[in-house]
């Protein structure tokens, strides 16, 4: 294990205690924080304007984190491009960006793999490996504007992980992606995605940030959720529906309800109906997804008309639904799925070769 401090990791304040022990002024750490989270830098050695000395102490005391992309995919369909990122252990974490008409979205990873077991789910297949640190989410948004040159506006944390089982760490970084002597992006932009725990989701409420917090809901009864959702044992609908509206009344955000169509599981007018008693009472914004099939598992999407029609039923009760834009799918756009490619493609070059062909 490094025992050096993550330096990308702390916030102006922690910076500025951190470097006055090394008797440096204030303004150095002001001048660091810039180097790290406005331009950027790859290493101390591009803060040229702090003195040589310096840089190497701080090499010496402090771990820099800066993701490597290993491999960049371009859709051919809408541009969207995925990237798969080494970190300084060797692991792998994947993350998306993709162009829409409001600005630049980035999806993030949270954590390397994910142990919330969702049956539909590529990132969970191979269980938890460990928590990302609050730099490592920070570096996927900071090597994207890199390498794209382009302007990140809004942020989600929708890629491989559980964010509420990273509840600390995700809670730094939402506080240093936000900060106005950073990146500066706007809280109202960014999304966190939750497959739902409950204790962790009233922390975030109590918190009283202004970021959307998008709850992956996926059916309406606990007995259909706990077909397609191991944490749905641990908490109920109804419990989870009461976070939502502690979340709601504590900051004044509306509530995203996800729910991925999956074909004769939970996209019948049955469904339809109990999914609109559940949001009727909220104030909630529904994002329907079709299904995004895995090879691992036998789910199939509902077909187009199907979905479409799912959505009509919604909207004729007055709620605010949308059918999610599947960006990238000819680029293994469901969650986790090029990681995990990836890893067996380096595990086993001969065999995944002869698959894909
Ligand atoms: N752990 C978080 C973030 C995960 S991914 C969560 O559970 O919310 C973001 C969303 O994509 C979640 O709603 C997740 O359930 C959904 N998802 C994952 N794999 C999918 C797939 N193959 N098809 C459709 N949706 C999927």
């Amino acid at each position: 294990m490094d025992s050096k401090k993550d330096i990308k990791s702390l916030n102006l304040e922690e910076l500025k205690t951190e470097l006055e022990s090394m008797g440096e002024k204030a303004f150095r750490a002001k001048q660091m924080y810039e180097w790290m989270h406005v331009k950027l830098a790859r290493s101390f050695d591009e803060m040229t304007n702090l003195s040589a000395k310096f840089r190497e102490q701080c090499k010496e005391k402090y771990e820099y984190t800066c993701v490597k992309p290993v491999r960049i995919q371009e859709s051919k369909i809408d541009g969207t491009k995925k990237f798969l990122f080494e970190l300084s252990d060797g692991n792998v974490v994947e993350s998306v960006w993709m162009q829409y008409k409001h600005g630049n979205s980035v999806c993030i990873s949270s954590q390397v793999g994910c142990r919330m077991g969702c049956r539909f789910c590529a990132s969970t297949l191979d269980g938890l490996e460990r928590n990302l640190t609050p730099s490592e989410m920070l570096d996927q948004i900071y090597a994207i504007t890199r390498l794209t040159q382009e302007r990140v506006s809004n942020v989600v944390v929708m890629g491989t992980g559980e964010p509420m089982d990273n509840y600390d760490n995700i809670l730094k970084f939402l506080h240093l992606l936000t900060d106005e002597n950073g990146l500066n992006i706007s809280q109202r932009n960014v999304t966190v995605s939750t497959c739902g725990i409950v204790p962790r989701m009233r922390q975030l409420a109590d918190e009283k940030l202004q970021i959307t917090l998008a709850l992956s809901l996926h059916a309406t009864t606990d007995e259909k959720r706990r077909k397609l959702m191991p944490i749905a044992n641990r908490y109920s609908i109804k419990e989870l529906m009461e976070v939502c509206r502690y979340y709601f009344e504590q900051t004044g955000r509306r509530i995203t309800f996800e729910y991925s169509l999956v074909g004769g599981v939970n996209d019948t007018e049955e469904d339809a109906k109990e999914l609109i008693a559940l949001a009727k009472p909220l104030c909630c914004h529904i994002n329907l997804i079709p299904v995004n099939p895995i090879k691992e598992r036998d789910f199939v999407q509902s077909d187009t008309g199907h979905i479409q029609a799912f959505k009509n039923k919604l909207e004729s009760k007055k709620i605010h639904v949308t059918i999610r834009r599947e960006m990238g799918r000819d680029i293994d756009g469901a969650c986790g799925q090029l990681r995990r490619r990836h890893t067996q493609e380096m595990q086993n070059p001969d065999g995944l070769s002869q698959e894909e062909n």
